[in-house]
């Protein structure tokens, strides 16, 4: 557990990338995670996913 968002504003994917050790992964103010990526590009690609398809 590192850091909270705080200002996670409803209906709004604000998505960040976390590296954590050697992987990075995506997370956004929804509560949403991605799976751990080795290469942060990937994770992005997994962020910019959720944020145009709401799968949640
Ligand atoms: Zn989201």
């Amino acid at each position: 557990m590192d850091q909270q968002d705080s200002a996670a504003s409803h209906g709004e994917h604000r998505t960040t990338t976390v590296e954590q050790g050697r992987f990075c992964f995506a997370r956004c103010a929804c509560g949403w995670r991605g799976p751990a990526r080795r290469a942060r590009s990937l994770a992005r690609t997994d962020a910019q996913g959720h944020a145009d398809g709401p799968t949640y």
